[in-house]
C-alpha cells in the first residue's frame, strides 16, 4: 500500500512591501507545493483574477462559510475586509501529496499553529525602515497618509516575528528565495513528518 500523506503546511507571513507574495511565488517553485487559495471579501484589485490567489466572495457567501465550519482559519485583516484558509485546500494537498503554502496573516498564523501544531511559520522581514518605505513608494499607490500608515502596521506586525519558527529577512530577492525553499526542504525532512515511512521500511527488514 502507498505511504498517505500528509502535507506539511508552510505558513508564511509579513508585513505588505516585505516581498512576502514574490517568496511565495518562489516557494512554490519546489516541485510537491501547492498554494492555499484564500477567500476574501476584499474586492478585486485590476490586476487579479478570480481563482488564481484569491476566491473573491461577498460578506454574506464569507459568512456562509464560516457558518458551516469550512475554514481552517479566518481573520478580519486591519478591521477592512475578512480573510480565510478554506479546509478544502488541505484536503486537496492530502490527495495530491503536496505540501500547503498559506501566506496569511499574523492572527491566521496563530490560529493555525494552534490547530496544526506541526505546520512552519516563516515571517518575511524588510531589511530596514527605509528600504520598505522606498518599496511601498515605488509601487506609486500610496499617497503620503497611506504609506504612513502602512509603516506603522508593518512595525506592529513585525512585533509577531517571535512567534514564528523561522525569519527571513528579504535583502536580496534571489537570496531570500533560496532560503524559503531550504526551510521547506528542512521541513521535509523532519523525523515527524517521514514517521509513517521509515516504520514502512523498517518492517520490510522484518524481526
Ligand atoms: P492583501 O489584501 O494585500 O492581498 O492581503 C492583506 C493581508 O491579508 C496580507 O497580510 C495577507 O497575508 C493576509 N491574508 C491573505 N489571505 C489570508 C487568509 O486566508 N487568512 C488570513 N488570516 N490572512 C490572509
Amino acid at each position: 500500500m502507498a505511504d498517505s500523506h500528509e502535507p506539511l503546511i508552510l505558513i508564511v507571513s509579513g508585513p505588505s512591501g516585505s516581498g512576502k507574495s514574490t517568496l511565495v511565488r518562489k516557494l512554490l517553485e519546489l516541485p510537491g507545493t501547492m498554494l492555499s487559495i484564500s477567500a476574501t471579501t476584499r474586492p478585486p484589485r485590476a490586476s487579479e483574477r478570480d481563482g488564481k490567489w484569491y476566491h473573491f466572495v461577498s460578506d454574506k457567501e464569507f459568512q456562509g462559510m464560516v457558518g458551516r465550519d469550512e475554514f481552517l482559519e479566518f481573520a478580519s485583516v486591519f478591521g477592512l475586509y475578512n480573510y480565510g484558509t478554506p479546509k478544502k485546500w488541505l484536503d486537496e494537498a492530502r490527495a495530491q501529496k503536496k505540501d500547503l503554502v498559506l501566506e496569511i496573516d499574523v492572527q491566521g498564523a496563530e490560529q493555525v499553529r494552534k490547530k496544526v501544531p506541526e505546520s512552519v511559520a516563516i515571517f518575511i522581514v524588510p531589511p530596514s525602515r527605509e528600504e520598505l518605505e522606498k518599496r511601498i513608494r515605488a509601487r506609486g499607490q500610496d499617497n503620503n497618509e497611506d504609506i504612513a500608515r502602512r509603516l506603522e502596521r508593518a512595525r506592529l506586525e513585525m512585533e509577531h516575528y517571535v512567534d514564528y519558527d523561522y525569519v527571513v529577512i528579504n535583502e536580496d530577492l534571489e537570496q531570500a528565495g533560496k532560503d524559503v525553499r531550504a526551510i521547506a526542504l528542512g521541513a521535509r525532512c523532519r523525523t515527524r513528518q517521514n514517521r509513517e515511512r521509515v516504520q514502512r521500511i523498517l518492517k520490510s527488514f522484518g524481526g
